[in-house]
Formats: C-alpha cells, structure tokens, sequence
C-alpha cells in the first residue's frame, strides 16, 4: 500500500471509535480521529464501567412484552417512554419483539458472546501497559435478588451464560452479606462470577487515556462537528465540518448513537435508536462494595469508582434530541437506599447518556455495502464499553485485509438492507 492508501479517519472517540483507531494504527494505517468533543465524552463517558463477558445477553428476552407494561407503571421500575415518542419507535419496537422469540434470542446471544468474550483481555491487551492500564480492574461481579424465586425467574438468561462457558456461583441467605456487608439483608440471593470479570473505576478516563496513547504513537486528533460524508464520483472524497472540509481516503464510521444519520445519507438507512440510560455517582457515600453489583430487578449496576459510588442503568426511549430526564434518574437514588440502608445520599452529580441500540441487540461492524472505502462500528447498546477493543480488533483486522479473527456476518449492515 502506498501512503495515500494507508490513510484512514475515524468518526467518533468513544470507545469503540478509539478501539479502532488504536488497531488500524498497529497495523501500518495513518489514522485521523474526528470528533465534536473531547474523546470519551459521548456515551462512553459515564457508563458503569463494567467489563463483565457475562453481559452478552440482549434485553429481547421471550417473556419482556408481559413483563413490560409492569416495568412501565412502577414508580421505581427501569423503563420509561415519552409517550408523544412512541409513534416514532413503533417500526422499531416491532422489530424488536420479533427478535424476542427465544431462538432469535439464542442467535443473538452468539453473536454478543462472541464481541464480549475475553473482554478483559481484550482491555488489557489495547492498554498495552500504557496510561489506560491503571483504568482497568480484573474483579468479581455480583448479581443480587430478592429471593430464590427472583433467581429462578431468570434462570432462560443464566442457563445462556452457563451454556456459553460463564462460571457461577450461588450465595444464599446470610452467604450475600458475607460476601458484601453493605446490603441490605432483604437480598437473599445472589450468583457471583469471579473469572475473567472486570471494570473501569472512570470509563472516561480509559478512553481519555487511550486516546493520548494514540497521539503519542502518531495519531492525529480533530475536533470537528462532522456534517456529512461527501461522495464524489461513487467514492468518500472529505468530510465536511465545522472546521472545513477534511480529505477522506477511507472512512470507519464509529459516532454511536449519532451513527444513524451518516448511515442514511450514504443509502444504507438502519433503526438505530437512543436508548437513554442514567448515572448518579455519589461523591461521599460512606459504602464501599468491594465488587461491581447488579441490581436484577432494577436493572443497574453499582460500580466502585474513583469520582464515588455510581449507580448507573435504566432506560428511556424519547430520541436524540430531548432534554435528560433526570427526575426518572432519581429511581436511582431511592434503589440505593433500599440496597444500602446506611448510605450517605447528600452530594452527587448525575449525568445521561445515549446507548446506540438496533433491535436485534447486535451491532453493525463491517463494510458499507454501497462503498468499499467506508466502514460501520456502532450500535453496541449496553455493551459498548465492554466490547469496543474486541470490536477495534476485528474491524482493523478486516480492513487491512486479514480475515478476522471472529465471523463478521452476523454484524453486517446487510441485514438491514431491503432486498
Ligand atoms: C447508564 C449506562 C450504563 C452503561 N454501562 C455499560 C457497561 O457497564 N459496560 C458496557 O460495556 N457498556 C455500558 N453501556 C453502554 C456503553 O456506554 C456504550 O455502548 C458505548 O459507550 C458506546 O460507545 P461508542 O464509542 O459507540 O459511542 P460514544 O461513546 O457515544 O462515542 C461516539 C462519539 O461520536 C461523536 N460524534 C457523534 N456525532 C458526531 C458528529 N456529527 N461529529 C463529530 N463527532 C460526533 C460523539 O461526540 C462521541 O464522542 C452503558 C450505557 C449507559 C447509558
């Protein structure tokens, strides 16, 4: 390859944007980053953090059109919709249902389990020992409940797990408060997996630190607001931003939840929504868990972070462009309490983020199927953060023309295509 054929941009520092950077760039590109912030300032920026292959089960789950209107009416349950929304989402949300058949959600579960495996690792090896090593913690990961009853309700999603090589371990009774003092004794259940888990004690900080990196080796970094891909004679010929317009020899297309609009102006329309989650990190909280914690009914995560004590999860379907609702991540603050009665709530901040969710729960990575010089890594949902170095990998892998070391298919944009 000459030089002109070794250069490429990346739209978009999140994680996975910088994951493919930091992998082009090991193997001979000359790659550009272009983002309208700072790196690791999008979604990536305040998620829990969690590095945990156990996560490779899609929310498209056979019994959740039941459980849902429940989860909707429950003044602190995970779910809420802005109702004047939900005529925008209806295509999506029957594309979703029709994902939720249990076998659709077995294939499913392959094909996140083959992004989340060895995530840790996957971590580890991007760092290379450099700044973004200190952002990254091997740890256990717990799973509390109520009762044995709330375990065995979600014994389809743990017999996945088990099926696909996660180890566990149950904790009854007082075993829960054994191995975490801090909750509350109304938890009577829990699993814990101790192999191959992980975390980031500031998600922000390791792709920060991830992106320096990538300077120091050679990387160059603009900060632009990109408007569009211009194509001239059937080819990718610049960028236009803000800052003027940017040359293009190649193009990866890595901008999250924001990734839709790129997609549709170069003909390839894809039902990528914002599925908006929550945090609230609480500066002086007086608890420190010595692991991450799930909440299952609450569907969040508590992780041990060094701004404090995060809780982050929910989900709030209302678009891209609405104000955050941060009277619904309040929930959050009341699950503490009950988690942990002795917690100090006084002093925290919170924050809202757009996970770029499909509905099949997969995302799409790989070649733009109208133009051999663009590629696509968004949509990662609720595992972006996890799965964005493995993603990096294979992409680059590909793009320099090695097979990859996982089967692309299953992430194509062609699923998406009308035929
Ligand atoms: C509450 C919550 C908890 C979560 N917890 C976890 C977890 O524990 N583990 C996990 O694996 N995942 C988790 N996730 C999901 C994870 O955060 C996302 O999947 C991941 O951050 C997506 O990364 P990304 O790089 O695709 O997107 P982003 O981090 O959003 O990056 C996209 C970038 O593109 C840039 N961009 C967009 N449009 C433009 C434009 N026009 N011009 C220039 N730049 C542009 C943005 O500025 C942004 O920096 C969580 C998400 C939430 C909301």
């Amino acid at each position: 390859m000459n030089r002109k054929q070794k250069e490429i941009t990346v739209l978009g520092a999140g994680i996975v944007g910088i994951s493919c950077a930091i992998n082009l760039q090991r193997l001979g590109f000359i790659v550009t980053v272009v983002d309208q912030q700072e790196p690791g300032e999008g979604c990536s920026f305040g998620n829990a953090g969690m590095i945990a292959p156990c996560a490779m089960i899609p929310i498209n789950s056979p019994g959740l059109l039941t459980k849902a209107p429940a989860m909707l009416l429950d003044p602190l349950g995970p779910i809420a919709i802005r109702w004047r929304y939900l005529p925008k989402m209806l295509s999506w949300q029957f594309k979703f249902l029709q994902n939720c058949k249990t076998s659709k959600v077995e294939q499913i579960t392959d094909g996140l389990s083959e992004l989340t495996s060895g995530a840790l690792e996957e971590h580890q090896r991007l760092a290379a020992n450099g700044a973004g090593a200190t952002w990254i913690r091997p740890s256990p990961y717990l799973y509390i409940y109520e009762s044995a009853a709330a375990l065995a309700s979600e014994e389809f999603q743990w017999r996945l797990r088990r099926d696909r090589g996660i180890t566990t371990r149950v904790l009854h009774g007082n075993e829960v408060q054994e191995f975490e003092p801090a909750i509350d004794s109304r938890y009577q259940c829990a699993v814990v997996m101790e192999d191959g888990h992980g975390f980031s004690p500031d998600p922000s900080q390791l792709v920060k630190a991830l992106a320096s990196q990538f300077q120091s080796d050679g990387g160059r970094f603009i900060q632009a607001d990109v408007q569009q891909v211009e194509i001239v004679n059937q080819k990718p010929n610049s960028l236009i931003t803000s800052e003027g317009s940017l040359a293009l020899q190649r193009l990866v297309i890595a901008a999250g939840a924001f990734s839709g609009k790129f997609a549709t102006q170069l003909g390839e329309s894809v039902p990528l929504l914002a599925e908006r989650g929550y945090h609230i990190t609480l500066k002086d909280s007086g608890i420190t868990p010595r692991c991450p914690i799930m909440n299952s009914a609450g569907k969040f995560v508590t992780t041990p972070m060094n701004p404090g004590l995060r809780f982050a999860g929910l989900a709030e379907f209302s678009g891209l462009t609405e104000k955050p609702n941060y009277h619904f991540a309040k929930r959050l603050l009341a699950h503490a309490k009950i988690m942990f009665p002795k917690i100090n709530l006084d002093d925290f901040t919170e924050w809202m983020g757009n996970r770029p969710s499909l509905p099949d729960s997969l995302p799409v990575i790989g070649q733009s199927s109208n133009f051999e010089q663009i590629f696509y890594a968004f949509g990662h949902q609720h595992v972006g953060f996890l799965s964005g170095p493995k993603t990096g990998r294979i992409l680059a892998e590909f793009i320099a023309g090695q097979k990859p070391s996982i089967d692309l298919s299953p992430y194509s944009i062609q699923r998406f295509i009308k035929k």
